[in-house]
């Protein structure tokens, strides 16, 4: 099915010796192919044009492809195109990417291509906003204020009505009286940029040492305008954005446009004003919070070039830049950057394949990159650079492990008299103690006593999780919820639930319990109130208006608490028994962020990790801070199971209404597996979440040597199966990152 990639001129603007010309259309379904379409007489397109066409009894918005028709229909009896939108063709790079990430996932195209059409008003120009110009009368009364309005605009160029006000230093009440008087006429104007463009030299770190010689390293692949790849490692504090702020800098000067890729996005009010605060204006954001109409404008501008920088989550990647530069991965090892959902991929790869394909370098950044960068790194794929002490005065907490063996808490509770004792001096002191929990809710299961009964979600396998803010059972996978019972459900009996192992909410219970004066806050995702509480109660804590936290990963990002001196973990063991291969590297990866939220200002601080395996490599590596032996130790296992990046691995996610079904079509699917050299199907089993919304689940995994074409693989494999029948559904999954 891959599609040719022809050069841009194949089509051109359209032939005029032909009678009726036709294109292929990519439309956002998930069809194989593009469809043809007739182009009326008189009509320009050209690949990449964005086009609205009929699809059964519908209008879709489509893309003009690229490829020959195969000519197999007379083109009289295509139906023609209803429109072309003004505004800049997808340019051919951006084209190869989505066919790229669609081959490589195994995704239909239209479905790759739907994700950067996601802005349908922004197809169409922006409208022209009101403006005015001087007209020459000039008002009655003079007075400073509208001497300097005059002044400004004698110019004879428009203005915004506040854009004027404001560059006069005016009130828009002094334009509003001159425009009565006759002294301006209306013009349309093109409506202004939705964010200023950033200055490369606004306001530069001074950089010394080991951050020039990294910044140096970055500047000089951004002056070569090719394709490379970076992979600047270094703990939290140690300047790596300082560091990266260079490179796009740089890319600024060359006239070019920049991606910053952040996995948490909607929360990171304080990169945009520190973004800010070094060039003069903020980066356009890109998220699935933005109102639409910023959406729209984001997507057109990034089209025209009027955005210079993008700072966003990973659908950002698809946005229809005019001239991308550089693109920026921070936090590159963070598994928010893989998508599962329709479309399967990776943003940290799929960017190094957008730099590939538009020939420019990408910047990967992290304090605790992902095995995979980090064996490119040593193997010099890519650019290995190192940034190895925390900025200024900014030290590393102390870290020690708790084994909770030795030191259990107190019946019915969860934190250790060391841990309680740690906090107890801290906020003695005035400074700020983070305890972190990955675990939402008040309790992540809940059983009755009497009978034994346990509370289940109706559609999938996992418990109901305890919500006491909220008087709650919730299911985390489908969002199922219902009001807490107060009796049980099985036996009748009252007041005999009881909640079993903690969450956050039971944490700030014992906290409570244990120091009632003290201003405990609760962060976790599900806070009512959404992003816009979430990013306020940051703010409280970075000014200090708190002196306990309790959080689950989300604090773990990027934020900086100058008066966080102890970090505790209450579980540091919870990652660390599943079937996951990546179990053990995303432990360290997640303690080590959440260790470097204490001691960024100065403060001596300490970090106290609670485990029942205090001689687990994972403890050992992040209390000794030799992150290098587990590195090398994860190296070495993975390279002897030939798991990623020695080997490969694809996941066949098979769901269906009834268990019956699914387990038949996932052994049919095993069945049709071609038989090749050095590829293994494993399965199939029943998936960990056997139930998700209703929805009984198989797997089956496919485990290949690095060489291995595991593409090429699984489109024999389905060609050669059953075709989905009933409610079956199946998903491909290449480079899983989750086996439940
Ligand atoms: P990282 O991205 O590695 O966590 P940052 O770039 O955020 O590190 O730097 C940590 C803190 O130190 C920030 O507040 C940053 O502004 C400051 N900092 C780092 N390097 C410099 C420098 N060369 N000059 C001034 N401030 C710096
Ligand atoms: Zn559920």
């Amino acid at each position: 099915m891959s599609l040719k990639s022809p050069t841009d001129d194949l089509f051109g603007p359209v032939s005029t010796l032909k009678p009726v010309a036709t294109v292929p259309v990519l439309v956002p379904m998930p069809a194989p192919r593009p469809y043809s379409y007739a182009v009326p007489e008189g009509v320009d397109v050209e690949p990449g044009s964005i086009v609205q066409v009929p699809l059964g009894p519908r209008q879709v918005i489509g893309v003009v492809w690229d490829g020959e028709e195969d000519g197999a229909v007379d083109p009289k009896k295509l139906r023609p195109l209803t429109k072309v939108f003004d505004c800049p063709p997808l340019k051919s790079v951006h084209r190869r990417f989505l066919d790229w990430v669609a081959a490589y996932t195994l995704t239909p195209p239209g479905l790759v291509a739907r994700m950067a059409l996601r802005a349908p008003a922004g197809f169409d120009p922006e409208p022209m906003v009101e403006g005015l110009r001087f007209s020459g009368t000039r008002p009655e009364k003079i007075t400073p204020a509208r001497s300097r309005v005059l002044e400004l605009a004698n110019d004879g160029l428009a203005w915004t009505r506040s854009g004027l006000a404001h560059a006069a230093g005016v009130s828009t009440s002094v334009v509003d009286g001159m425009i009565a008087q006759g002294v301006f006429e209306t013009v349309f104007i093109p409506p202004p940029p939705l964010v200023p463009p950033p200055d490369p030299d606004h306001a530069p770190a001074r950089l010394e040492g080991a951050q020039r010689e990294a910044a140096d390293e970055l500047l000089e692949e951004v002056r070569a305008r090719r394709f490379s790849v970076a992979l600047m490692d270094g703990i939290t504090g140690s300047g790596k954005t300082e560091v990266y702020f260079e490179a796009i800098a740089e890319t600024l000067r060359q006239g070019r446009q920049v991606l910053i890729l952040l996995p948490e996005i909607a929360l990171t009010a304080a990169f945009l004003e520190r973004f800010q605060d070094r060039f003069g204006a903020k980066p356009a954001e890109w998220h699935s919070d933005l109102a639409p109409k910023t959406r729209e404008r984001v997507w057109r501008q990034a089209a025209s070039g009027d955005v210079h920088v993008v700072a966003g989550a990973r659908s950002a990647l698809f946005l229809p830049f005019q001239e991308l530069g550089l693109i920026i991965v921070d936090e590159e090892h963070d598994p928010a950057y893989k998508q599962e959902d329709r479309v399967f991929y990776n943003a940290r790869d799929m960017a190094v394949v957008r730099g590939h394909i538009g020939n420019f370098p990408v910047v990967l950044v992290s304090a605790t990159p992902s095995v995979e960068s980090h064996v490119n790194g040593l193997s010099g794929r890519y650019r290995a650079i190192h940034l190895p002490v925390r900025f200024g005065e900014a030290a590393l907490p102390d870290l020690h492990l708790v084994d909770m063996r030795r030191h259990p808490p107190e019946r019915g509770g969860f934190l250790s008299p060391i841990l309680l004792r740690g906090i107890q001096k801290t906020v003695a002191k005035g400074e700020q103690a983070l305890l972190f929990l990955n675990r939402r809710g008040y309790a992540p299961l809940t059983l009755c006593r009497v009978c034994g009964h346990r509370f289940q979600c109706p559609q999938c396998s996992s418990w109901l999780v305890e919500h006491r803010f909220k008087g709650q059972i919730q299911c985390h996978q489908c969002g199922y919820a219902e009001k807490t019972p107060e009796a049980c459900p099985e036996c009748g009996t009252f007041d005999h639930l009881v909640a079993c192992g903690p969450g956050v909410e039971r944490i700030a219970e014992e906290v409570e319990r244990h120091f009632p004066d003290a201003r405990t806050i609760v962060l976790s995702s599900d806070l009512m109130g959404g992003v816009r509480r979430l990013r306020l109660e940051l703010e409280a804590i970075a000014k200090g208006e708190a002196d306990i936290v309790i959080g689950t990963q989300l604090v773990a990002k990027g934020h900086n608490f100058p008066l966080m001196s102890l970090v505790g973990i209450v579980d540091a063991d919870i990652g660390l028994a599943n079937g996951d291969p990546r179990a053990a590297e995303r432990t360290f990866q997640l303690l080590s962020q959440v260790t470097g939220r204490a001691g960024r200002s100065g403060l001596k601080s300490h970090g106290l990790l609670q485990t029942y395996q205090p001689q687990h490599p994972v403890m050992q590596a992040i209390v000794s801070g030799d992150a290098h032996a587990f590195y090398e130790r994860e190296i070495t296992e993975r390279e002897r199971a030939l798991l990623p990046p020695f080997g490969r691995l694809a996941s066949i996610i098979i769901s269906a209404d009834s268990r019956a079904d699914a387990e038949a079509h996932a052994r049919a699917l095993r069945l049709a597996a071609p038989s090749v050299k050095g590829i293994a199907i494993l399965g199939p089993a029943e998936a960990p979440l056997a139930l998700i919304r209703g929805r009984h689940r198989f797997r089956l995994l496919v485990h290949g040597a690095k060489a291995s074409d595991m593409q090429a693989y699984l489109r024999a494999l389905l060609a050669n199966a059953p075709k989905e029948r009933g409610s079956v559904h199946v998903q491909l999954d290449i480079d899983p990152q989750s086996f439940l």
